[in-house]
């Protein structure tokens, strides 16, 4: 086994030169300590279905995030669980091949492209990222929830 596949935190962390040219499915289930998010009470894994697409130096990954939670209503404080599914998409560009890509195009594209300078990216931060900024601070168990009774 190598050192990546060893390493728990690494289940996202891909290289490139082990990735064939094109597309490949990928399916992982991710649990807190994966994603080093503590905040949230998951019921069962994360799951993370993403397509990889290869092409030269540059991989674009598209797919979808889908993630359970344990919830507390801020109006009844109730307890309930509600299901996500969070789109996700980007685009790792090796940083050999990104210096003519940033100057030919700076354009809003950008903020979905992020650089690696080793032959190794991790989709880690993209996947955290997905469920900090798609998780509301606050939930009402339903839109009519009439609060404490
Ligand atoms: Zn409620």
């Amino acid at each position: 086994m190598t050192k990546i596949a060893s390493d728990k935190r690494k289940k996202l962390t891909f290289n490139l030169l082990h990735l064939k040219q094109g597309e490949q499915k990928i399916y992982q289930e991710l649990t807190n300590t994966d994603l080093d998010i503590f905040k949230f009470n998951f019921i069962g894994p994360v799951i993370l279905e993403v397509n990889l697409f290869k092409n030269g130096d540059t991989v674009v990954v598209s797919g979808t995030v889908k993630y359970k939670l344990s919830l507390c209503c801020v109006n009844c404080l109730e307890n309930f669980e509600r299901e996500f599914s969070e789109k996700i998409y980007q685009e790792y560009v090796k940083s050999a091949a990104a210096k003519s890509v940033m100057h030919s195009h700076l354009e809003e594209v950008d903020f979905v492209r992020d650089f690696y300078t080793t032959d190794f990216f991790d989709l880690t931060p993209l996947v955290r990222d997905t469920i900090l900024l798609s998780t509301p601070v606050a939930f009402w168990c339903q839109p009519d929830c009439e609060g404490v009774k």
